[in-house]
């Protein structure tokens, strides 16, 4: 990626009224003079006739000239509001990439926005995952994580570590000089409260990640005792927030809901059958793999037969239209009738909610985090067990880059690739 000027549609395709196309690099200014005559006003929304190097009129749209560095990117931009007609969106796309500007790559204009200081990578990945959320709770989180409170925690324990990494240098470079005996003992208090930390946030049920993705409940039973029935009529009720999964067969053996605010896979385990297509067998094998890794597992009988106590999860008995007889532990519906199925409805968004929500300090929110944490806590592990300070310091060193590299403070080129990647074009 160079540092050149991009642009890119920052608003959906498909039909709309108007069409964000977005302009970042050091040739914002003169590309936008040229395009309305004139350059607007920074910062101001103002109407321009945009027109192409020979004059003809392409569209008459609002404007906005926003120099840098208090840019979204900290390059000079300017977004175009234009009418949101194909034909529009490529005539003027076309004479911006005929005075030499690029096409952005998928999330070329946050990358930008990132190395040149503006928001750091936590919060980067935050803008994704905004961009990205379905339901408030996935909003609200993402929110929080792009305020800064996910980053603002991470930098705390940089900074706490820099200071005792501070001290232990002292340690090893002066060792003659009678440094207060409480700086080692000071210093290892701190690493040690730092992993205890760390360690407590790594041990958090994974809720963050779960919330970010969504959850995979499996839904077991025999043949025949209702399962497509119920998925059915759980997801009738939605049918305005379903999106079915991307894909091939998957689509009818997956089903997306909101439950308690999070989007959730139902898996039909039994819908996962053997097939010879070899596309259709991977979409098999990707939902069974996933079916086994459920964060929930439903298992649908019908009412009044028997079941095993120990198959733990959520015990549904359906067709409770054909024997009111009602057992203990197990939720008494009817697909058919409609009934009990408010109640499993209630009880499938309470276990979406305990999997995903908490209150307290912000939650971990990606593997690449999570990665980075547990790494930094084993380099700290053996700070506590060196016995050589120069061992301990070199420990706590790494301890320190692992951290450095979840906001981004150190040694992160090679991973930039895949984080901007995920993005949409045009963010
Ligand atoms: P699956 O094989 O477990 O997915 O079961 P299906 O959802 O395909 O249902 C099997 C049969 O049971 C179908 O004929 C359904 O109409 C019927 N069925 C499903 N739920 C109920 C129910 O609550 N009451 C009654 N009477 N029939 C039901």
């Amino acid at each position: 990626m160079s540092a050149g000027t991009v642009f890119a549609l920052a608003s959906g395709a498909g039909r709309a009224a108007i069409a964000v196309l977005r302009i970042s690099g050091p040739d914002s200014e003169a590309v936008l003079t040229a395009l309305c005559g004139s350059l607007p006003p920074p910062r101001r929304a103002v109407v321009r006739a945009l027109r192409d190097a020979g004059g003809e009129l392409l569209d008459r749209a609002m404007v906005l000239w926003i120099p840098g560095p208090g840019s979204y990117t900290g390059e000079d931009s300017a977004e175009l509001h234009l009418h949101a007609g194909r034909a529009v969106i490529d005539a003027v796309a076309t004479t911006l990439a005929n005075v030499g500007l690029q096409p952005a790559e998928p999330g070329e204009f946050t990358r930008r926005a990132f190395l040149n200081g503006k928001l750091d990578l936590v919060s980067a990945e935050a803008v994704h995952d905004l961009v990205a959320a379905e339901t408030d709770a996935q909003r609200r989180q993402a929110l929080r994580q792009l305020e800064g409170a996910l980053g603002d925690l991470y930098r705390d324990w940089s900074d706490r570590l820099r200071i005792a990494l501070a001290r232990q240098e002292a340690l090893i470079d002066f060792p003659d000089e009678d440094l207060p005996p409480e700086v080692e003992a000071d210093l290892l208090a701190s690493v040690r409260s730092l992993r205890a930390e760390i360690e407590g946030h790594l041990d958090d049920n994974q809720r963050g990640e779960r919330l970010r993705e969504g959850l995979f409940f499996a839904i077991t039973g025999a043949p025949n005792v209702g399962k497509s029935s119920l998925i059915n009529a759980l997801t009738e009720r939605d049918v305005a927030i379903v999106s079915p999964t991307p894909g091939t067969t998957r689509d009818t053996i997956e089903t997306r809901v909101v439950l308690g605010d999070v989007p959730v896979t139902l898996v039909d385990t039994a819908g996962l059958r053997e097939s010879a297509d070899p596309i259709e067998a991977e979409g098999v094998r990707r939902a069974r793999a996933r079916a086994s890794s459920a964060d929930f597992v439903i298992t649908v009988i019908e009412a009044g037969s028997a079941f095993d106590p120990a198959v733990g999860g959520l015990v549904v008995a359906n067709k409770i239209d054909l024997c009111p007889e009602q057992r203990p532990y197990v939720l008494p519906v009817s697909a058919l009738t409609g009934a009990g199925l408010s109640d499993l409805r209630a009880r499938l968004s309470a276990q979406a909610i305990a999997l995903t929500q908490s209150s307290g300090p912000p939650p971990l929110t990606r593997a690449r985090h999570r990665t980075a944490l547990r790494e930094a806590a084993r380099w700290l592990a053996d700070a506590e067990d060196a016995i050589e300070p120069e061992l301990r310091g070199e420990a706590m060193r790494l301890a320190l880059r692992a951290l450095g590299t979840i906001t981004g403070q150190v040694g992160v080129e090679q991973i930039l690739d895949s984080i901007f990647r995920q993005f949409c074009i045009g963010k």
